[in-house]
C-alpha cells in the first residue's frame, strides 16, 4: 500500500461575517477522488477534516479543523455526494403490475410507456411538481447530492415543455428528451414526429434546458433521426448526451462519439469497436445496471470499457417503466457484483464518473475549491456499500438536492 501523503494543513479559514463555516470532523475515511491529496487512485485520508464555507470546501486535511459548526463523523467514511447523470424523475404514476408480470414471466400488454405517458399529461403541473419533489428527497436520503432530470413522458409540446420546466426548477442538470419513444399518435410517422422535436418542441423546451438527448434504439429511433436531434439541439445551444446499445448491439455508441456527446447511456451491448471508439473520445460511458436487474437483461462489460481507457459512469435511471430507483448504492453493489468493476473503480464511477458525464469538475470530489457536497455512511470504510448490499447506510447527505428550493423563481404560465 502506498503511503499516505501528508496533506499540509491550512490555517483555519477565516469568513467574512454573513458566511458560517461548517467542518465535518473527526472522519475515519475520507475519499477525495484526488490521488495527490491521499492514497490510491480515490485519494484516501484517514482521521480527516472537511470544512466548507458558503458551500464550497477550503480545507481537507487532517482532523481537528476549526470552524463555526461542527458535525463529528464519529471516524465514518465520508465520501463526496453521488452525482447520478440519468433520471427521469418527471413522471406520474406507476407500472407495478408490469413489472410484477415481468418478475413472474408472464406476458402482460397494459401499455407500457404509455400507461406513464397518458398519466403525465393528465396531471396538473402542480402535482407533477410534488411528485418530483419526493423523488428529490428520496434521492438525497440516498446520498445524491447532484441530479440529472430529463423530460419525456409528454411527448407532445406543452407536455415535454412543462416536464423539461419543473425539472428545471430543480437542477442545472435539465435535459429536453422529446425523442424519447413514438407517441400513440404519431405511429407509422416517425419522422413527422422526429420534425416537430426538432423544431416546435425545441423551441418550447429550449430555454429550460441544458441537455438534449435521444433514444436511438431498434423500436425508437435510427441513427439518422437521433442524429437529427442532436444536431437540431446543438445548434438550439444545448450539449449533447443519447441512450443507446441497452437492447442490442446498434449505432447508439458510434454516434455519439461521432456527434461529440458528453455521455452515451445504457451500453449494455457493445462491439470492439464501440469500445475502441469511446476510448478515443470523451464521450463518457454510462451503465445503468438497475434497468438491466428490473428488465431481466445481461449486464453491461464494464470491465474491458475500463481496461480500454475510457471514462465509466454509473447511474440510476430512476424511471417507471424499467429502473424504478434512485439508490446510487444499489447501482455500486451490482456493478461490482456483475459487471467486474472494483468496490473503487464503482465508487469513482458514481462520483467523478457521474461528474464527467454532466462535465463538471466541481462535483464529484472533496478539494478545495469544488462543491461542498458530501455523504457520510453509517460504515468506516466505502467497501461497505457493496459489502453491505441493501442496507440503508447513508447517514446524512450534505449539500443540494437538501433543502429541494426551486434554483430560480417559476417562470411562465404553466402552473
Ligand atoms: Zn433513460
Amino acid at each position: 500500500m502506498p503511503e499516505t501523503p501528508t496533506p499540509t494543513p491550512t490555517p483555519t479559514p477565516t469568513p467574512t461575517p454573513t458566511q458560517r463555516s461548517l467542518a465535518i470532523d473527526n472522519i475515519g475515511s475520507l475519499i477525495t477522488n484526488d490521488p495527490t491529496l491521499g492514497r490510491g487512485s480515490l485519494g484516501i485520508i484517514d482521521n480527516a477534516s472537511v470544512v466548507i464555507v458558503d458551500g464550497v470546501i477550503e480545507y481537507v486535511g487532517p482532523a481537528g479543523a476549526l470552524a463555526d459548526d461542527r458535525i463529528d463523523a464519529d471516524g465514518a467514511c465520508v465520501l463526496p455526494g453521488f452525482v447520478d447523470s440519468h433520471t427521469h424523475l418527471v413522471f406520474a404514476g406507476d407500472r407495478a403490475e408490469e413489472f410484477t408480470a415481468r418478475m413472474a414471466g408472464q406476458p402482460y400488454d397494459g401499455g407500457g410507456i404509455r400507461v406513464t405517458t397518458d398519466a403525465t399529461r393528465n396531471m396538473s403541473t402542480g402535482a407533477l411538481d410534488g411528485l418530483v419533489r419526493q423523488r428529490l428527497a428520496e434521492a438525497h436520503r440516498a446520498g445524491t447530492t447532484t441530479i440529472e432530470i430529463k423530460s419525456g413522458y409528454g411527448l407532445n409540446v406543452v407536455d415535454e415543455t412543462r416536464s423539461v420546466e419543473i425539472a428545471r426548477r430543480y437542477t442545472t442538470e435539465s435535459t429536453f428528451l422529446g425523442a424519447h419513444l413514438l407517441p400513440a399518435e404519431f405511429e407509422g410517422r416517425a419522422d413527422d414526429y422526429i420534425h416537430l422535436v426538432c423544431n416546435e418542441m425545441l423551441d418550447a423546451a429550449q430555454p429550460h434546458a441544458k441537455w438534449v438527448d435521444a433514444f436511438c434504439e431498434t423500436g425508437a429511433f435510427d441513427a439518422d433521426q437521433s442524429r437529427a436531434v442532436l444536431e437540431a439541439g446543438r445548434a438550439a445551444g444545448l450539449g449533447l448526451r443519447l441512450h443507446g446499445n441497452q437492447l442490442g448491439h446498434g449505432p447508439g455508441v458510434q454516434l455519439a462519439v461521432d456527434c461529440g456527446c458528453a455521455s452515451v447511456d445504457h451500453c449494455t451491448y457493445l462491439s470492439n469497436s464501440d469500445i475502441e471508439a469511446l476510448a478515443g473520445s470523451d464521450t463518457v460511458a454510462t451503465f445503468l445496471p438497475a434497468a438491466d436487474f428490473s428488465t431481466r437483461q445481461p449486464y453491461g462489460d464494464a470491465r474491458r470499457v475500463i481496461d480500454a481507457g475510457a471514462t465509466v459512469a454509473l447511474a440510476s435511471n430512476c424511471n417507471p417503466g424499467s429502473s424504478y430507483t434512485t439508490s446510487i448504492s444499489f447501482c455500486i453493489a451490482i456493478a461490482v457484483r456483475e459487471m467486474g468493476m472494483t468496490i473503487d473503480e464503482a465508487v469513482q464511477a458514481v462520483t467523478l464518473g457521474g461528474a464527467a458525464a454532466l462535465r463538471r469538475t466541481d462535483v464529484g470530489r472533496l478539494t478545495p475549491g469544488s462543491a461542498g457536497h458530501a455523504t457520510i455512511l453509517d460504515a468506516p470504510t466505502h467497501h461497505h456499500l457493496a459489502y453491505r448490499p441493501g442496507v440503508p447506510l447513508i447517514r446524512q447527505t450534505i449539500g443540494p438536492l437538501g433543502s429541494l428550493d426551486p434554483i430560480r423563481p417559476q417562470r411562465g404560465s404553466t402552473r
